[in-house]
């Protein structure tokens, strides 16, 4: 794919025109490959800076518009996703390793995002009661000035999605941090925002790494932050945004257990599973990542070691991001062999042809692992998955409830018996039934418990209405005659 312009040399985007500094630079690989495809920016504090008084200057004006104005912009945004499509698409998978179905299936969640954006006017119709004679409580739903949102590689155009729509439409104005690994996507952002009439100022981005992050954390102007990353980061930035009195949403790593049954479908259970595990190779949040088979499940393991061969990388299975999350994932399959889990089904030492310095795994099977191993612990994020065997739900639930994590968890039988048991007792946030990836679509939201996620909501959906929004409360007495409200 030929990049344009605004892509080989990734600039900030600040009060609506893109700059560049001097700043120290970072170089974009494309992990199919290994290829230099374009350089980031590591911007800094002052950046940072230059970018919230740009949002500041620009929220008066945004925040004094109604709700039905400001979705005008986002219902002619979500055209702009659909005219471009492709490129859209091709950028995603030029940066990110994907496939082709995988990444188009991004931007359409991205225009779904929208579509749940720009319904917010019909949401929030605000609250009024007459509480005496002619006095008279309302409740109304404030921006909350600017906010900043940091997002992660896996997921480079749907991600910001998840947030900038919402906390624009709801009349916020936004400092945007971009993975340093997976910035083109985002700039593409910038530039159909524009186009579709957004004013200057009212979406920022500023690139780089862990510099950009503490600075969002420590700026006193930012008023929320929104982070989507591992868990280690997740904590790192919950802590500091919130030592600065900043609202905070915070989501983490992820290890999905998926509960399979004897009784469960075997050709849908064994599909699902492989879909879900290796599915954006493994990097998915929402990932299969422990299979818990509970008694008798071997016939179900031969089908999915059946599935898994048909996935071939480099055709329907794209890379991983980099030449060390390659050595990472690898390292895992090699310490549970050596710890005496059995591989299944081996996707070290993956090379594709005509892409030999890309960086691929293939999808692992690993069976007999126990709790104690690194690979059922860990979230390895790639497509490997951990077989573990259990006598009976209560076993299979606690080993479930074990894990740090608690992003998705799934259940696969045909008994309702067994799936309300699994559904009532799984310690995680979004729980599928006879489903591998259990996203809750729009209006649903979506975020995980535990370990996966820091802060009170969700980050999608109505949750994150609340998130981006203050409550006004207002309390109106219309004429003198009106009879006092018996507390004032
Ligand atoms: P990451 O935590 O390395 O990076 C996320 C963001 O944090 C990036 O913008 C990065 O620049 C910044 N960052 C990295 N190190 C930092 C530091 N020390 N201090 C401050 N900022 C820092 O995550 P990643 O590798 O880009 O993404 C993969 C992770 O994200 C996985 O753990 C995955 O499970 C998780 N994820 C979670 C969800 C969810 O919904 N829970 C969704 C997508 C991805």
């Amino acid at each position: 794919m030929n990049i344009s312009e605004s892509l080989s040399e990734i600039k900030n985007y600040i009060d609506g025109k893109f700059e560049r500094n001097e700043q120290k630079s970072l170089t974009i690989i494309n992990p199919q490959n290994g290829n230099a495809i374009s350089s980031l920016p590591l911007s800094t504090y002052s950046d940072v800076d230059k970018a919230v008084q740009a949002a500041k200057k620009a929220f008066p004006a945004w925040s004094g518009i109604t709700f039905k104005e400001r979705v005008q912009i986002f219902f002619k945004y979500r055209t702009l996703l659909e005219k471009n499509i492709e490129e859209l698409t091709n950028l995603v998978v030029l940066e990110n390793g994907k496939i082709y179905e995988e990444a188009k299936a991004e931007i359409l969640k991205s225009m779904e995002l929208c579509e749940f954006a720009v319904s917010i006017p019909q949401i929030i119709t605000n609250e009024v009661q007459e509480v005496s004679k002619g006095v008279e409580c309302r409740i109304e739903r404030k921006p909350l000035g600017v906010v900043a949102s940091i997002t992660p590689f896996n997921f480079p155009n749907m991600v910001p999605h998840w947030t900038v729509p919402n906390a624009l439409v709801l009349g916020n104005t936004m400092v945007m941090k971009p993975s340093e690994i997976v910035p083109l996507s985002t700039v593409r952002m910038a530039e159909l925002l524009k186009e579709a009439g957004l004013p200057d100022g009212v979406f920022n981005v500023v690139n780089g790494g862990k510099e950009v992050v503490e600075a969002i954390c420590d700026h006193p102007d930012i008023k929320a932050v929104s982070f989507v990353g591992s868990t280690k980061v997740a904590k790192i930035v919950y802590k500091r945004a919130t030592s600065t009195l900043k609202r905070c949403v915070a989501l983490g790593g992820a290890k999905n257990h998926l509960l399979v049954f004897p009784d469960a479908n075997p050709e849908m259970t064994a599909s699902n599973v492989v879909a879900s595990m290796s599915g954006c190779a493994g990097q998915r949040c929402m990932a299969a990542s422990v299979m818990v088979g509970i008694a008798s499940i071997d016939h179900i393991i031969d089908k999915m070691v059946g599935y898994a061969k048909d996935i071939i990388p480099g055709k329907n299975l794209g890379s991983v991001i980099s030449r060390e999350a390659k050595e990472r994932i690898e390292n895992y399959i090699t310490q549970a062999e050596k710890d005496g889990a059995k591989i299944l089904l081996d996707g070290r030492n993956t090379i594709v042809k005509g892409k030999e310095d890309g960086f691929y795994v293939g999808p692992t099977i690993i069976d007999h692992v126990t709790t104690d191993m690194s690979v059922a612990r860990e979230e390895i994020f790639g497509p490997v998955i951990s077989i573990i065997r259990a006598k009976n739900i209560d076993e299979a639930i606690s080993i479930e409830n074990g894990s740090n994590y608690g992003n998705a968890a799934a259940v696969f039988t045909q008994s309702g018996g067994l799936a309300k048991q699994v559904m009532e007792r799984a310690s995680a946030g979004m729980i599928g039934v006879n489903i591998g990836v259990p996203v809750p679509r729009e209006p649903f939201s979506f975020g995980g418990w535990n370990d996966s996620k820091f802060g009170v909501g969700d980050i999608t959906g109505r949750s994150s209405i609340e998130f981006w929004t203050q409550n006004k409360k207002t309390t109106i007495k219309w004429n003198p005659e009106a009879q006092t409200n018996w507390m004032s």
